[in-house]
């Protein structure tokens, strides 16, 4: 969320921000309903003045002052509970407004209106060449036994699988790596919950807008799955005031995340690039509101998922996200695509963005600056890795010309020290 007064004093760039978000938001609205709350506002204490003038008058009152006194205050009360419920009406839709006013891009977010226009800043590796027809991540786990979608289907319904055997063994290896590569960098490991409440799916900036893309329990129980480990862990601190010595906050957290992928009807349908349910290891960075060590912040979590892909020796490259292709909450978007065979193109794997306090404000996340003053944190988190989609890569960058997985060396602890995996086909 924006602060009101930096929308008060900024509407321009509050315009620009929305047309370069392609995000519908109604500035003048928002202005004139600010106008009115605060005129009501006003109107309304000093009203309240005037009836508790009226009421110390009282005392001192003849018997028939008293009756006019009396008359005053019932008029008075009237037209004060009219205004109450004047500027509540008027505070819920300014608020509703406020909700959806999208987060300032930085200025070198490029223009564009979807993923096609984001813009490659780094290619790392070549794509992967072969000297035989390479498979498919599906033809190549099905072969191995490793994948079953039917079942999946069956039991949770289409965009569900199962892993089996050692791509399940696989899984684990990675996520493992992950997190630990991310524990020997200083960032803390959380284990966190998954069903979260509502209003912190609201601090985080995936509601209002996103209820589509959650899958929801909130009718009984005020409670959401998340998408992504990044909801409970930024929300860790809602509410609080931290101290500056204890800045910046580094975790990491490994999470099973939802997705209802509404409105994916028919896209990728194949295999476990877009599925309902994986595991990922998020990073998440709280500290003090300062843009430059934001940037900063943004391009080290940036650098520990290059990291990870450089030790697997996956070919990627890094894109600059578009404005339309930003969310609402972020400043700044860096996607790392992950080259994938099977798509003949590089594939999103991770999304690294910063927030300045966008999401602080909602969650009431604080710090305590080193002259006791008070302000909202900055947030930024990045995937380290998602796991169908880092399956994807491996088993098709990875693959041996009889349909066995080569695993990248550093994995093999977490398998059993094995190099290869799988029969050949
Ligand atoms: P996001 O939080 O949407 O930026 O996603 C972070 C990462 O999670 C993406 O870069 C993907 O690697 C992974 N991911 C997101 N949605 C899905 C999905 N439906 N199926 C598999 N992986 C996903």
């Amino acid at each position: 969320m924006l602060d009101l007064k930096f929308i008060r004093a900024e509407p321009d760039a509050v315009r620009a921000a929305a047309a370069k978000k392609r995000i519908p938001c109604d500035v003048d609205r928002i202005l004139e309903l600010d106008v009115e709350v605060r005129a009501r506002g006003q109107r309304f204490d000093e009203l309240r003045a005037e009836q508790k003038a009226t009421g110390k008058a009282m005392g001192k009152a003849s018997p028939q002052e008293r009756e006019r006194i009396i008359a005053q205050q019932t008029e008075l009360k009237a037209e004060l509970k009219v205004l109450e419920d004047e500027v509540a009406a008027l505070k819920a839709e300014l608020q509703g407004h406020l909700d959806r006013v999208p987060n300032i891009p930085a200025d070198d977010v490029p223009d564009g209106v979807d993923d096609s226009d984001n813009v490659e800043i780094k290619r790392v590796g070549e794509p992967t060449s072969f000297a035989f027809e390479p498979r498919d991540h599906v033809t190549l786990a099905e072969g191995q036994g490793w994948l079953d979608t039917i079942a999946g289907a069956r039991i949770a319904g289409s965009r569900n699988y199962i892993l089996k055997g050692d791509l399940s063994l696989l899984e684990g290896a990675v996520m493992r790596f992950a997190l630990e590569h991310m524990v020997e960098r200083g960032f803390t490991p959380l284990s966190v919950p998954t069903l979260v409440r509502t209003e912190v799916m609201y601090g985080t900036g995936y509601f209002p807008g996103g209820e589509d893309q959650a899958y929801r329990c909130d009718e009984r129980d005020d409670l959401c799955l998340v998408g992504t480990a990044e909801v409970p862990v930024t929300a860790l601190h809602a509410e609080e005031i931290l101290p500056l010595d204890q800045l910046p906050r580094r975790y990491v957290a490994l999470s099973s995340c939802y997705r209802r992928e509404a409105g994916a009807a028919g896209r990728d349908t194949r295999g476990l690039y877009r599925v309902h349910q994986f595991q990922k290891v998020e990073q998440v960075v709280i500290d003090i509101a300062d843009a430059q060590r934001s940037i900063e912040h943004h391009q080290a979590i940036l650098q520990n998922a290059e990291a990870v892909m450089i030790a697997l020796g996956l070919p990627y490259r890094v894109v600059n996200v578009c404005g339309g292709d930003l969310g609402q909450p972020q400043v700044q978007k860096f996607d790392i695509e992950t080259w994938m065979p099977s798509r003949e193109g590089y594939g999103e794997t991770h999304s690294a963005s910063r927030f300045h306090d966008f999401q602080a404000r909602r969650l009431m996340l604080r710090y305590r600056d080193g002259e006791g003053k008070v302000h909202f944190c900055h947030t930024l988190n990045n995937t380290v890795a998602a796991s169908t989609r880092m399956l994807i890569a491996l088993l098709e960058n990875c693959q041996l010309a009889d349909g066995r997985i080569a695993v990248p060396e550093p994995l093999r602890p977490y398998l059993r020290g094995r190099a290869v995996l799988g029969q050949p086909l």
